[in-house]
């Protein structure tokens, strides 16, 4: 099926009909802007011929914001107005910023919404708003740049990013102007930069190193389709801890005191970082540090001595990269082939230490900080409808399972992780109790088996359902995933046609480290789950019994002497007893117990209400076939 077909296939577009659509990587330190011309795939450079556009937004009291370099410049004299690696706070609520800690400068406000705004001379602004800035900055640079208004783009996104982190960034493109024609996950457009989808098949390790967070993902390529099989990484490990590393080492040489101040600090940092990227190409770097009273400092720093201040950073590396292998069930020998990625990873140290990690020399033709961008380049070109051979997409899948709960607090999942989207799957559900005439659905993400240990994306309820028995129902829940990973669910009751539905727009989301012990959970979790549902479906199966039990001696007691009601109601409270112990064996063995004590009481009610129900009518009334009787 050719799922994204743009237009009628077979027809070539004319030349004066051509499309631009733009690949934008939105990065927590670096966001760049790349599309296809004449057939190339490149990144778009701004007027100074600059590529990469620091993520950094300065807000100012009557003026619009400042974006990039110039954001920057100014950082150290404004700082709380000056927003750096807003990407940090994308789709996350209060709590979840409360938990980044300190290590963010800026003032927040609460107001009433869940979504953290952040204090500034211009008003509160939202991550969402802020991110929007950035997107508008590069949008005017592609605008400028191709000589053409253009709205269409795909943005890339962290593999683990939740829906919470996708609606957020969708939000922001919106904001600032663009249509996302899709959001793409950033290994699998670093894949896509080098063609590894024309591949029939393969498993890849992405390894992104960029200036504040670590990711390694592993994908599997089959028909064209990429499937992240694990991701893991260091949310707070990047090129920034090398700059501190290097800021340290330079006050101990230099003689600088531990309690710089702000300013110092973050001019120690900037001279840092300069040295850091000039030993990626140079042996030696001289280094000139204005003291604060006290003259300058002049030294030298080798990249062998470099090495040995970054090399436990390139180390924390490590143990995740294990981790997503035995996460994947794979030996480290199964990888074809293993990709770079973020400005980081061009230091040749971290080349060599991937290289012996993986046993093989990792893909770095293209610049490790453009490469996502420009497979986001190339993915908006086919979406545009540049290239009409290309019928099926290269996919994505849904990073954590969606599901529903159902009674006794277990999840339903409808789609598993790992489906490749766009996804829609229905399943039917039906009342538990009897007259029961509203349900409450539960949309929650996660690989567990309880609620309890999943996260809740969104609730809503289907009312109108009529009276019926319980069981009679039947409710009708289907999920849709866009092509983005969004989630829409509606629910029907199908004899009546009653409908209900929500788009799940959580208010916020996870952070990256939850996600992977979401993960990790559910893989140790495991066993001590599939015990947990064998007691909730007990529990549930007991709930049943009990309620059926009461409601039929509550009908029909009389049709028992005393002692067959006794012996049905010491059965009875053997069963609450054992639901309220919680111990599934004991529950199932008076469940039985129960139900062969009532087999003679349910024998006797069904003899009497047929008798009932006979009674007053004549006997060919009643028709075995259900037609009309003959006459
Ligand atoms: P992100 O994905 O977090 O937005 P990038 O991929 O742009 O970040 O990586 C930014 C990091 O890469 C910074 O720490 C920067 O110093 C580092 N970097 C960029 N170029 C080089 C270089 N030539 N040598 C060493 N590090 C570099
Ligand atoms: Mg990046």
């Amino acid at each position: 099926m050719a799922l994204f077909q743009i237009s009628e296939p077979g027809q070539t577009p004319a030349p004066h009909e051509r499309r631009y659509a733009v690949g934008i990587d939105l990065g927590t330190t670096n966001s760049l802007v790349a599309c296809v011309r004449s057939g190339v795939a490149e990144t778009l450079p701004d007027g100074q011929g600059r590529h990469l556009l620091p993520s950094v937004v300065r807000y100012r009291a009557k003026d619009v914001p400042v974006v990039g370099h110039d954001a920057i410049a100014v950082a150290h004299e404004d700082p709380l107005n000056t927003i750096a690696s807003v990407k940090r706070l994308m789709g996350r609520g209060i709590e979840d910023v409360r938990k980044l800690g300190q290590s963010l400068p800026y003032e927040f406000s609460h107001g009433d919404s869940a979504m953290p705004r952040i204090r500034t001379v211009a008003g509160d602004q939202s991550p969402v708003a802020v991110s929007a800035e950035i997107l508008k900055a590069l949008k005017t640079r592609a605008t400028q740049s191709l000589g053409m208004e253009l709205s269409d783009a795909v943005i890339t996104v962290p593999a683990y990013f939740d829906d919470a982190q996708r609606q957020a960034t969708k939000d922001a493109a919106r904001l600032a102007g663009l249509n996302v024609l899709r959001l793409l996950s950033e290994p699998t457009a670093a894949a896509v930069a080098y063609g590894l989808d024309k591949n029939p098949r393969g498993i890849y390790a992405i390894y992104d190193l960029g200036g504040g967070t670590f990711d390694i993902s592993l994908l599997r390529l089959n028909r064209g389709v990429f499937e992240v099989m694990a991701t893991a990484g260091d949310s707070a490990l990047g090129g920034d801890d090398m700059d501190h590393a290097i800021a340290e080492w330079i006050m101990r040489e230099a003689g600088i005191r531990d309690n710089a101040d702000h300013r110092q600090m973050r001019r120690l940092l900037r001279d840092a970082r300069a040295t850091k990227e000039m030993l990626t190409g140079a042996e030696r770097a001289t280094l000139r540090i204005q003291r604060d009273n006290d003259g300058i400092w002049e030294g030298v720093l080798t990249r062998a001595h470099l090495n040995t201040l970054i090399d436990p950073l390139i180390d924390r590396t490590l143990p995740p990269c294990k981790r997503v292998l035995r996460d994947a069930g794979i030996r480290v020998n199964e990888v074809d082939g293993v990709v770079l990625v973020g400005g980081a990873t061009r230091m040749p140290r971290v080349r060599e230490q991937v290289s012996r990690f993986f046993g093989r020399e990792p893909l770095a033709d293209i610049d490790p900080d453009k490469v996502v961008a420009i497979g986001a380049a190339l993915q908006a070109d086919i979406l545009i409808g540049n290239k009409r051979d290309e019928e099926m997409l290269l996919l994505d899948v849904i990073p954590l399972s969606l599901g529903l709960e159902i009674m006794g607090g277990m999840v339903e999942k409808i789609i598993p992780r790992n489906t490749t989207i766009p996804a829609a799957k229905a399943q039917d559900f039906t009342t538990f109790k009897d007259g029961q005439t509203a349900l409450l659905i539960h949309v929650v993400q996660g690989e567990r088996e309880l609620v309890s240990d999943c996260r809740s994306l969104a609730r809503f309820e289907l009312r109108g359902i009529p009276p019926m028995v319980a069981g009679a129902a039947r409710i009708r829940v289907s999920f849709q995933i866009d092509a983005d990973g969004l989630l829409g669910v509606s629910a029907k009751e199908l004899t009546t046609g009653v409908e209900s539905s929500v788009v799940v727009k959580p208010s916020y989301g996870l952070t990256d480290n939850e996600i992977e012990h979401m993960l990790r959970d559910s893989i140790t979790h495991a066993r001590e789950d599939e015990e947990a549902r064998q007691l909730r479906e007990r529990q549930v199966d007991a709930e049943r019994l009990i309620e059926a039990v009461q409601r039929a001696l509550a009908a029909d007691g009389a049709l028992l002497d005393a002692k067959e009601r006794a012996e049905i109601d010491r059965h009875l409270d053997g069963l609450i007893a054992a639901r309220e112990a919680k111990d599934a064996a004991r529950i199932k063995q008076a469940i039985k117990a129960l139900d062969s004590a009532t087999q003679t009481f349910a024998a006797r009610r069904m003899d009497a209400n047929i008798r009932r129900a006979l009674t007053g009518h004549k006997l060919e009334e009643f028709s075995t076939s259900g037609d009309k009787p003959t006459p």
